[in-house]
C-alpha cells in the first residue's frame, strides 16, 4: 500500500514537472510523407524546372522585393498580439487568426506554381499560459531526389509577447521581433517555390518561442521520433532592425542609434568540428560566391562565436540538442536586451513599442519604419541563396588523412560519390575560413602553408560540376611545427591559442589531452595583464580536445592572459586579445 502510494505520488510529480510536447503530428498526412521521402517526386514537379543555381541565386537578388516583406509586416501588424495563448476563435485577431493568414498566404504561393508547395500545421499539445493545443505552420516544397529525403528548413518565430509573457491583450505586434523573420519566410516560399530542388525545403512559421521554444522543441523531437532527416536549420528571428536600443545584449550595438544596414550575424554552437559553425561558414562562403559580386548593398556575414546573444536564446537551439546542423540570423543592432523586468527599460523588444514605425508628420501614415524593408531582403537573399546551394549541392566528403611536411599539408580526401574536386578550408585564428585551397582532378592535394607552428583545423567540401559546395566535412586538428623534427610526443596535454583572435565579445579557449583521462579537476583561468582574476571557468575534461567559451562582454579591450589548471597545478599560460 505505502509502494503503491509512493508511486502514485512519483507519476504525479513527473507529470507535473514534464512540460514537453505531446500528440505532435502534421494535420496534412502528406508532410509527414514527403519528410519520409514517401512520394513521386513527379507529383510536384514544375511544368519546366528550373534548377540552374546560377540562375537562382540571380533571381533571389532580383525578385526578393521590399514592399512584398512590407505588405506582410503591415498584415502581420494588423492581428493586434499573437502570444501564443492569444485568441484562436477570431478571424482579425490573436495567434489563431495570424497563423490562418499565413497558412492562407503559403496556399496563395502554392496555386500560383501549380500545388507544388504542401501546406498544413505542425499540431501539438503543452500548456503553454491556459493554452493547450499549439500549431507550427508548415509550407514543404517537396525536393526531386527521394534516395537523400534530408530537408533544409528555414524558420521564424511568428509569436510575440509583452512584457508580461502571458498578456494576451496588450498591444504585442512584435514586428522586428519577430514579423521581420516570418517576412522572410514568407518571400522565399513565394520566390523558391518557383525552381526545382534536390533536396526537400521546409518553410517554417513557429509558435511558442517567447515561452520556452516550444513550437520549434516539438519539430525537433517529432524529426527525432519519427526518423525524419535534416539537413540543415536556418532561424531567422530579428533580421530586419538596424537600429541600436539603449540597452541590447552583448554583442551587438555600438551605441544608441547606430545604424548599421550592411551587418548580419550568424549564430551556432561549438568550436572545434562543430557542424553549426560548419554550416555557418558555409552560408557565408555562399554568399560571398553566389550573391555578394551581383549585389547592389554588399553585405558583412559576421560568424559569431557564441550560440547567441548572452543570456538569451532562440529556435535553432532544439534543433542543435537534437543534433541537426542549426544556425541563427539576427541583425547586427537590436533595440532593446528583452529584458523587459528591469524597471529602466525602454527599449522596444517585448514591448508594445515593437510596431512598424512612426507617423513623422501627422497624416495618419507610418513614414519612419524602425524595420528595414532593403535590409530584410538583403538578409532573406542570404537564406534563400544558402538554403538553395544546399538543397542543389553534393554529398559532403570527408578527409581521409592530412598532415604537414615543411612548409607544405598534405591532404587526402574520401569521396564514395568521386567528385574530384574540392574546397579545403583552413582555420587559424577565427571562426572562418583564414585559407581556402581547391584540390581539383584528384581527391588529394600538397599546399603551401601560411603559417608554420600553430594548431590549425581543417575540413574539406565536394564541389560538384555546376561549382556548388556541399556543406563541410568534419574537421581535423593538424598541430604544425616549426622545424622538420615531428611534435615532441612527450606532451600530453596542450594549451591550445583561443579562436578567434584577436576577438570582439567572444572567443573559444581549448586544450588538447592526448591520453586517456582519469576523473580531474580542470579549469580555464582568465587574468589581466597584471595577474588580476577576472574569470575562472571549470571543464569537464576529456580525452582529445577540450573547449570553453569565454564571453568577456563589450568595453575592455588589450592583452589578457588564460592559464590551463588541473588539479589546482598551472599546467600552462597563454595571451589573447580583446580588440573592442
Ligand atoms: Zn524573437
Amino acid at each position: 500500500m505505502e509502494k503503491n502510494a509512493f508511486l502514485f505520488f512519483a507519476a504525479l510529480l513527473l507529470s507535473s514537472i514534464s512540460n514537453g510536447q505531446t500528440n505532435i503530428h502534421f494535420t496534412n498526412p502528406a508532410i509527414y510523407n514527403i519528410l519520409k521521402g514517401n512520394y513521386n517526386p513527379q507529383d510536384y514537379m514544375a511544368a519546366y524546372p528550373v534548377d540552374d543555381p546560377y540562375f537562382i541565386a540571380s533571381q533571389l537578388n532580383s525578385e526578393i522585393n521590399p514592399d512584398s516583406l512590407k505588405a506582410t509586416l503591415l498584415a502581420l501588424q494588423a492581428f493586434h498580439n499573437r502570444n501564443t495563448a492569444s485568441d484562436t476563435v477570431s478571424e482579425t485577431n490573436g495567434i489563431g487568426a495570424a497563423r490562418k493568414w499565413v497558412l492562407s498566404q503559403f496556399d496563395r504561393y502554392s496555386n500560383q506554381q501549380g500545388a507544388r508547395l504542401v501546406t498544413g500545421y505542425l499540431q501539438f499539445d503543452t500548456v503553454i499560459c491556459t493554452m493547450t493545443r499549439h500549431k507550427n505552420v508548415v509550407a514543404v516544397l517537396p525536393g526531386r531526389n527521394i534516395s537523400d529525403p534530408s530537408s533544409i528548413i528555414i524558420e521564424a518565430h511568428l509569436d510575440s509577447r509583452c512584457k508580461d509573457n502571458c498578456d494576451i491583450d496588450c498591444l504585442a505586434q512584435g514586428m522586428e521581433d519577430n514579423a521581420s523573420g516570418v517576412a522572410l519566410v514568407l518571400e522565399l516560399a513565394r520566390i523558391m517555390s518557383r525552381f526545382t530542388f534536390n533536396h526537400t525545403i521546409i518553410f517554417v512559421a513557429i509558435t511558442g518561442e517567447e515561452q520556452g521554444l516550444d513550437g520549434s522543441t516539438a519539430f525537433a523531437k517529432y524529426a527525432v521520433q519519427q526518423n525524419i532527416p535534416i539537413k540543415a536549420v536556418l532561424n531567422n528571428d530579428i533580421v530586419g532592425g538596424i537600429i541600436c536600443g539603449e540597452t541590447s545584449s552583448p554583442p551587438s550595438c555600438p551605441g544608441l542609434n547606430n545604424i548599421d544596414s550592411t551587418q548580419v550575424r550568424l549564430f551556432s554552437f561549438g568550436g572545434f568540428n562543430s557542424s553549426h559553425k560548419a554550416l555557418s561558414r558555409f552560408i557565408k562562403l555562399e554568399y560571398n560566391e553566389m550573391l555578394r559580386p551581383q549585389a547592389n548593398v554588399p553585405m558583412t556575414v559576421s560568424i559569431m562565436s557564441a550560440e547567441d546573444r548572452t543570456g538569451r536564446g532562440g529556435d535553432h537551439i532544439p534543433f542543435r540538442e537534437k543534433g541537426f546542423a542549426a544556425m541563427r540570423f539576427t541583425s547586427a543592432n537590436e533595440h532593446g536586451n528583452a529584458n523587459v523586468a528591469d524597471s529602466t527599460y525602454h527599449d522596444r523588444q517585448h514591448t508594445s513599442a515593437d510596431i512598424l514605425g512612426v507617423d513623422t508628420n501627422s497624416d495618419a501614415e507610418i513614414d519612419s519604419f524602425f524595420v528595414d524593408f532593403d535590409y530584410l531582403a538583403r538578409n532573406a537573399a542570404i537564406n534563400g541563396n544558402a538554403a538553395t546551394m544546399a538543397a542543389l549541392g553534393p554529398k559532403s566528403p570527408s578527409i581521409l588523412s592530412v598532415g604537414q611536411d615543411g612548409d607544405f599539408l598534405y591532404v587526402q580526401v574520401d569521396d564514395p560519390q568521386d567528385y574530384n574536386h574540392y574546397v579545403v578550408g583552413l582555420r587559424v585564428n577565427t571562426n572562418d575560413f583564414d585559407t581556402l585551397y581547391y584540390i581539383t582532378d584528384s581527391k588529394s592535394g600538397v599546399f603551401k602553408l601560411p603559417h608554420r607552428n600553430v594548431n590549425i583545423f581543417i575540413s574539406a567540401a565536394s564541389i560538384d560540376s555546376n561549382g556548388i559546395e556541399s556543406l563541410f566535412s568534419d574537421e581535423k586538428l593538424v598541430r604544425l611545427t616549426a622545424t622538420n623534427e615531428p611534435q615532441d610526443p612527450g606532451e600530453k596535454i596542450e594549451l591550445l591559442q583561443n579562436k578567434p583572435n584577436p576577438f570582439d565579445e567572444s572567443t573559444i579557449i581549448s586544450f588538447l589531452v592526448n591520453e586517456p583521462v582519469s576523473v580531474q579537476h580542470a579549469k580555464i583561468r582568465i587574468t589581466d595583464s597584471r595577474g588580476v582574476m577576472i574569470k575562472e571557468i571549470p571543464v569537464a575534461m576529456k580525452e582529445g580536445i577540450n573547449e570553453v567559451l569565454f564571453n568577456h562582454g563589450y568595453n575592455m579591450t588589450g592583452t589578457y592572459l588564460y592559464s590551463l589548471w588541473i588539479n589546482e597545478k598551472l599546467i600552462a599560460t597563454k595571451k589573447m586579445v580583446f580588440a573592442n
